[in-house]
């Protein structure tokens, strides 16, 4: 089933979005419930309108978001990718990623229509669900670094709006800062596997590797696919001496 999206709909997240940037600029909080009476809030998952308890996503589209469930499993599909590649603790992903589904659509726009707020929400929907059975809490969170071209570009990284939902139920440090990419690695979806390892290999540093040594690191990406840039990212924080390394992500392509 495929979710289209009217250009009426679209027109209107786009009109909330520049409607929420002026209001949070000028601090003007009231004005904010006004403009929802022009641009109503529209789920992003199914585009149908918000009502008022309704936060971000609808109850329809929670009930069927397109869970894994893979924490459940330790040798799940996602610890079997890195499995051989690297020493992780664990690793899983909340949702499905398919085309056509709502975890696609919650995806793209937190990527790019700079709905931060979906990646909160879909963060904190996972630490719950995690924490319900076990999940062992990591002591810091470092969301994968972007490219500073790309960040600025975009206005803020993904992975540290995930990070910062997760951390609604995790109660951990969030390393934002402690790995530094170093280069960007825009053509590496050309390449195959191999190829595109040996090309992410030394992209990431990590500047202070106290902040580190002797804790329990979960690295945190939007989807993962073949695993790569997680994994080269992995390595450069296994050498600062981590006592665990653990990998989440919102969805599994
Ligand atoms: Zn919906």
């Amino acid at each position: 089933m495929g979710i289209k999206i009217t250009r009426f709909q679209y027109l209107s997240v786009m009109k909330q979005k520049t409607w929420n940037k002026i209001t949070q600029k000028y601090h003007f909080g009231w004005l904010s419930d006004f403009g929802k009476l022009f641009f109503p809030s529209i789920c992003i998952g199914c585009t149908q309108p918000l009502n008022a308890s309704e936060d971000t996503i609808c109850i329809d589209c929670l009930i069927k978001l397109p869970r894994t469930n893979y924490h459940r499993l330790e040798a799940n599909p996602v610890f079997n990718k890195f499995r051989g590649r690297i020493q992780v603790d664990s690793a899983s992903a909340f949702l499905y990623f398919a085309r056509g589904n709502s975890a696609r659509a919650f995806l793209h726009h937190l990527k790019y229509s700079g709905r931060q707020d979906i990646g909160k929400r879909l963060g904190a929907l996972y630490a719950k669900d995690l924490m319900n059975e076990g999940y062992a809490a990591p002591d810091v969170i470092i969301p994968l670094p972007l490219h500073q071209s790309k960040q600025r570009i975009r206005g803020f990284n993904q992975c540290t709006s995930i990070a910062l939902g997760l951390n609604k139920y995790f109660g951990a440090e969030i390393g934002s800062d402690f790995v530094k990419r170093i280069s960007n690695n825009s053509t590496q979806t050309k390449k195959g596997r191999f190829e595109r390892w040996e090309n992410v290999e030394r992209i990431f540093s990590i500047p202070n590797p106290e902040k580190i040594s002797g804790k329990h690191i979960l690295l945190i990406d939007d989807v993962v696919t073949t695993g790569s840039t997680m994994e080269a990212c992995g390595h450069t924080i296994l050498e600062a001496g981590p006592t665990k390394l653990s990998f989440l992500t919102l969805a599994t392509a």
